[in-house]
């Protein structure tokens, strides 16, 4: 059996991550959406929201669980016997940075592959900053994130900025 786990800010989820979500379920048996604690010190949702949303809207892919994570990358698929990481591949310019990512996990944990998929062509400008830069604005969200979670994003903005 493969575990493969998909790390990221997700804040938000974006339909793009979603359908990377989709097609890694297809590929691999079992796979883990974690959420990772970063360096950004001012999320739009806090881990718990995050967490909720993600759990939501991958309700309906059997394979797919969510959890979160203040670990490396590198041991946290050792801790839980995942031998690939998913990332997707945007434009170019995630190459170089993700490129860097997958040499310094394969040198922490020699285990573990990197898989990386292809942005699928509707969302290959697609971001998290994206979405908020338009909730910013009132933009229509639904070309963009699920659709469970748009009620809540707009929520977080008062049509001048973050509330
Ligand atoms: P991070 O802070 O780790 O970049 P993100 O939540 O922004 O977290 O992204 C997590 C992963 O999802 C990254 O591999 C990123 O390249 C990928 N990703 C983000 N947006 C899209 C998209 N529109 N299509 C495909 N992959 C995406």
């Amino acid at each position: 059996m493969t575990t493969a786990v998909y790390t990221g800010s997700f804040d938000p989820i974006t339909l793009g991550h979603l359908n990377l979500i989709k097609r890694a379920s297809r590929v691999f048996d079992r796979v883990i959406v974690c959420i990772m604690y970063n360096k950004d010190k001012n999320p739009l949702f806090t881990m718990e929201e995050r967490v909720r949303q993600v759990t939501t809207v991958t309700a309906r892919f059997p394979n797919v669980e969510v959890d979160s994570s203040d670990m490396l990358v590198a041991e946290y698929a050792r801790m839980k016997g995942a031998g690939v990481v998913v990332r997707g591949l945007r434009a170019v310019s995630d190459y170089e940075k993700e490129c860097q990512m997958a040499l310094i996990n394969k040198r922490l944990n020699p285990d573990l592959e990197t898989f990386f998929l292809p942005a699928s062509e509707k969302y290959m400008y697609l971001s998290s900053s994206a979405v908020k830069e338009l909730a910013l604005f009132g933009a229509d969200l639904s070309a963009f994130a699920p659709r469970e979670i748009i009620g809540e994003i707009e929520a977080k903005y008062d049509g001048k900025g973050r509330k």
